[in-house]
């Protein structure tokens, strides 16, 4: 193998897809494959996915990757692994499943998580395992097997996430990195082992986990004939990898210090690399690992690019109709509109609570709200007020980084928002900071393949990712713009500090209409459960 010929193929087992691009050892794109599989809703608050389907996925998209890129098996260097977090696999004492993939986005735990929250030192918990007491974490998520699911509790010999259950079916060893065991809310962060409290209350021994490996762990010795079939030698190593949001930070180069990642896609995430795991007391935030020197802190929000959705397929019907016999993305439309208003929308404030809220107030009765309506605003305003009061939200999570990490200078956009300049223009003059869209094309996937070189030695440091991805878009604020912001955040920020008891009262009120099936609301109970990522 030459540097000519070598590849990297980062892999990235995500919740609607698993994808794998092969990379150039310089991080050029050379080949890349999808394949898509359903999330099984059988409930509405049940999203589960099928471990061997997800497996077959896995296959399917090296084998074909590796074939596009026309690689000799000598020439990849190695396989490289991102995964969604949070999922949960019981599986029996010859490792067959005896549940499906239970994904982040299954909210059957929620009773229990917040049990844990309130009754069994939730917070202390949180704070030695940096993952929030949420449904989506598999510490809630086997406190409600244990109790809600006996049986199979009782039989299961290991709870597995969906990269350990590959792992298994490729190399027979339960091993998880560092990353995912960071998310599971049963590690414990200072010392990189199960946490034994957490386990108490889950019920489990450390014998029911994967055995925790660091993210740069590798294994070799595929099958021979399986090795044939993906066109790879039995000795390619297979690099374990971490979670798809540690990665994605790497993937748009936003591992130095002051650099911001923020996703608005149909959900929204903030975070940032700092050297030391580091939660907060009041439970705001989350870390999880990507390497034992590199920790990311951030939130995640429901309410990202659905709630502009929400006003697309709900509110603008008529715009949208137009947009699409003239063949132009409604979205686009839809922002031109909203420019034709002043930055502020003339006073008027939206809170895009649609889907409840994570990070950083974790509650799901939080519900939306237009603040401000007066004679003189119209569809316009509404709209523009929609689009900045998902960059308030996530602007919201800035402070309580802050307080944990010290000062944050850039920021590094991603996601579906950022094919709109003016809600681009929107977060830095929000954040008062630079923004700069990298050049990213799965950046997970990326991620995963710069950290598989690091793991083979092949690079120094992960730092090389700077000189692989470039920039697309940069925006500075813009003073005029920064100022109405700052006068209208302190107002945005104050009002869901002061509407808790109203936020549960007419969260109630829904879920009782809901459950009554007396109105629409039943249709979008879904929403009310926090079911995004
Ligand atoms: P996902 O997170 O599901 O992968 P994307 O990253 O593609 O989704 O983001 C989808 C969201 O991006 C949409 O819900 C919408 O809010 C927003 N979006 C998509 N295209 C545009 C556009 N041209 N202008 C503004 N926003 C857009």
């Amino acid at each position: 193998m030459t540097d000519k010929t070598a590849v990297v193929i980062g892999v990235d087992i995500g919740t609607t897809s698993t994808k794998a691009v092969a990379f150039s050892a310089t991080g050029r794109v050379v080949a890349h494959h999808a394949v898509e599989y359903p999330l099984l809703t059988p409930t509405p608050a049940a999203a589960e996915q099928d471990p061997e389907e997800i497996h077959r996925a896995v296959l399917a998209v090296i084998q074909t990757v590796v074939r596009k890129t026309g690689a000799a098996p000598g020439d990849v260097i190695c396989v490289s692994f991102s995964a969604a977090m949070h999922s949960v696999i019981a599986v029996d004492d010859d490792g067959r499943p005896l549940t499906r993939s239970i994904t982040w986005a299954d909210s059957r735990a929620a009773d229990w998580a917040e049990r844990i929250k309130r009754d069994w030192s939730g917070l202390a918990i949180y704070q030695r395992t940096g993952t929030p007491i949420h449904p989506m974490s598999p510490l809630a998520k086997l406190v409600w097997l244990r109790r809600e699911q006996p049986d199979v509790f009782g039989r299961a010999a290991r709870f597995v996430g969906i990269k350990e259950y590959v792992f298994f079916r490729l190399f027979g060893r339960y091993v998880v990195d560092y990353s995912i065991a960071s998310a599971t809310g049963l590690f414990e962060l200072s010392r990189l082992d199960w946490d034994a409290g957490a386990l108490e209350l889950a019920g489990i021994t450390p014998d029911h986990l994967p055995e925790p490996v660091p993210t740069t762990f590798h294994l070799a010795g595929l099958a021979p004939e399986l090795a044939r079939e993906l066109g790879l030698l039995p000795t390619t190593p297979f690099v374990v990898g971490a979670n798809d949001g540690v990665l994605s930070n790497l993937g748009v180069n936003a591992i130095g210090p002051g650099e911001v990642a923020v996703t608005i896609g149909t959900s929204g995430a903030m975070r940032t690399v700092v050297d030391r795991p580091v939660t907060d007391p009041s439970g705001r935030t989350f870390c999880y690992a990507l390497t034992d020197r590199h920790w990311v802190v951030g939130g995640p929000v429901n309410n990202g690019g659905i709630v502009f959705r929400w006003v697309r397929d709900e509110l603008t019907a008529s715009v949208v109709e137009t947009a699409k016999r003239l063949g132009i993305d409604p979205y686009e439309v839809l922002t031109r509109i909203a420019e034709r208003v002043a930055p502020g929308a003339e006073g008027l404030l939206f809170h895009p609570y649609l889907a409840g809220e994570r990070a950083p107030l974790w509650n799901a009765n939080l519900r939306g709200s237009f603040f401000g309506l007066a004679m003189h605003h119209r569809k316009e305003h509404l709209i523009r007020a929609v689009l900045e009061g998902v960059i308030f939200n996530l602007y919201s999570i800035l402070p309580a980084m802050e307080s944990l990490i010290g000062p944050t200078r850039t920021m590094k956009a991603t996601g579906g928002f950022a094919r709109s300049g003016l809600w681009r223009q929107m977060m830095a003059d929000i954040f008062n900071r630079e923004v700069v869209v990298p050049e990213s094309f799965e950046s997970s996937c990326l991620g995963a393949a710069v950290l598989g070189l690091y793991a083979l030695g092949r690079v120094d440091s992960l730092n090389v990712i700077a000189g692989m991805v470039g920039a697309t878009h940069r925006h500075m604020p813009i003073a005029g713009n920064v100022t109405i912001y700052q006068r209208l955040l302190p107002i945005y920020l104050s009002i869901p500090t002061k509407l808790e008891p109203e936020y549960q009262a007419i969260a109630a009120f829904q879920r009782d209409l809901s459950a009554t099936g007396t109105t629409g609301v039943a249709a979008a109970a879904p929403m009310t459960q926090e079911v995004l990522p």
